[in-house]
């Protein structure tokens, strides 16, 4: 097997900077990274800073995994950058903010890597795209040498799982995310536009924290799970098939790696890996919890006129706790359908359009919107 195709695991069982650090050097050394990385690049690592919050949430990257990578990338002769969109505004005032609630601002200065400002971006050519031709995609990406993928391992409500691909759509600046939202509102041509991105940004390492992962209605909801591992590799979508196994999925579930599988970008299951490092197994968690909107199958045994309806009903819809809103319009402003109206200092969803994104539930501060299915469709 090449290099490609190799995805490796180690365990860490704490967030020790010292033990990090020497499990992503190792890690580094079996991808052999000194052949990507050249004195003087510009190395830029894109984590996943989806919401503000405290590093323990497990909602963002841990800023010491980013450390761990960017001494290593140092060590190897690259200028580090970190850059990242989060959801909402794209602005310096708010990637400041940002940087400071998920601790990467004290993380950069003790451990000398910038963290961007610039918040211009450009169009992205992807010709070989099935679904999209073109993104419009953040600056310091396009003009980065090398870009290193650091992102979370976490259940996701509308993908399934994010890891490696998915943090690739932050890329996209902004409040142009919930656009791409509207343009492809159904989970499988969703997928097939992530799958596009990620090959038209590939990047050329991929690393993620799953020391401790989130569970559950992922990718900001979900509750903090232990897993104790580090995975890394050159290819996000081969990193990714293991990421489903930890978390007990299989590459059928998560409809981007569907996608990535039928177009021969990896293979159908953990077996198509060369796994270095300890024994995967040991790091599953069987009774992992998965997103509430994970879809179940029996709609493919009903007759086909009705499938389009009961696939409508089983849906779960995102349902705000009403008493608990603090009106910070934070979901109505990510809203790719603008169905969602502030009403006396309360967030209010119309549900005639909404396209079950569940953006709204990701940008929640105050993670007061739940993902809700029908009772009947429970059983
Ligand atoms: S209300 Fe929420 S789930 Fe529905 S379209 Fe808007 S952001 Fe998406
Ligand atoms: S983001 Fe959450 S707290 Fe803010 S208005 Fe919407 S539901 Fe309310």
């Amino acid at each position: 097997m090449s290099l490609e195709n190799r995805v490796c695991i180690n365990s860490c069982e704490e967030y020790d900077s010292r033990r990090i650090y020497a499990v992503i050097q190792e890690q580094f050394r079996q991808l052999n990274a000194a052949e990507l990385v050249k004195p003087g690049m510009k190395a830029v690592i894109k984590p996943n800073l989806v919401l503000k919050s405290k590093p323990e949430a497990a909602v963002v990257t841990h800023p010491l995994v980013v450390a761990a990578v960017a001494s290593c990338l140092q060590e190897l002769g690259a200028e580090v950058l970190v850059a990242e969109s989060p959801g909402g505004l794209y602005t310096p005032g708010a990637l400041r903010s940002s940087y400071h609630a998920c601790g990467y601002s004290d993380a950069a200065k003790s451990h000398g890597f910038a963290l961007n400002e610039d918040c211009s971006s450009r169009e992205l050519k992807t010709p070989g795209g099935a679904v999209s031709k073109t993104f419009e995609v953040i600056a310091p990406i396009l003009d980065a040498d090398l870009i290193v993928d650091v992102c979370k391992l976490k259940t996701h409500c509308m993908m399934g799982l994010s890891a490696a691909v998915k943090n690739m759509f932050g890329v996209v600046p902004g409040l142009m995310k919930p656009e791409l939202h509207c343009r492809f509102p159904e989970k499988a041509p969703f997928a097939e536009m992530l799958v596009d991105l990620c090959c038209g940004v590939r990047p050329h390492l991929c690393v993620v924290d799953a020391i401790t992962a989130m569970e559950g209605n992922g990718p900001s909801g979900g509750n903090p799970r232990f897993v104790g591992a580090l995975l890394s590799a050159r290819d996000p979508f081969y990193l990714d098939v293991l990421c489903a196994g930890l978390v007990g999925m299989k590459t059928a579930d998560i409809p981007y790696l569907q996608a990535a599988h039928s177009r021969g970008l990896c293979p159908a299951d953990i077996d198509g890996l060369e796994i270095i490092g300890e024994n995967y197994r040991s790091f599953i968690a069987p009774d992992f919890v998965q997103p509430e909107s994970k879809t179940s199958n029996f709609i493919e045994h009903l007759p086909r006129f009705l499938q389009p309806l009961a696939a409508r009903l089983a849906t779960p819809a995102p349902r705000i706790r009403a008493k608990d809103c603090v009106g910070c319009g934070k979901c109505a402003e990510s809203c790719p359908q603008h169905t969602i109206k502030l009403e006396n200092r309360r967030a209010r969803i119309d549900y005639s359009h909404c396209i079950r994104c569940y953006c709204c539930h990701e940008m929640c501060p105050q993670h007061v919107i739940d993902i809700k299915r029908m009772p009947l469709f429970k059983l």
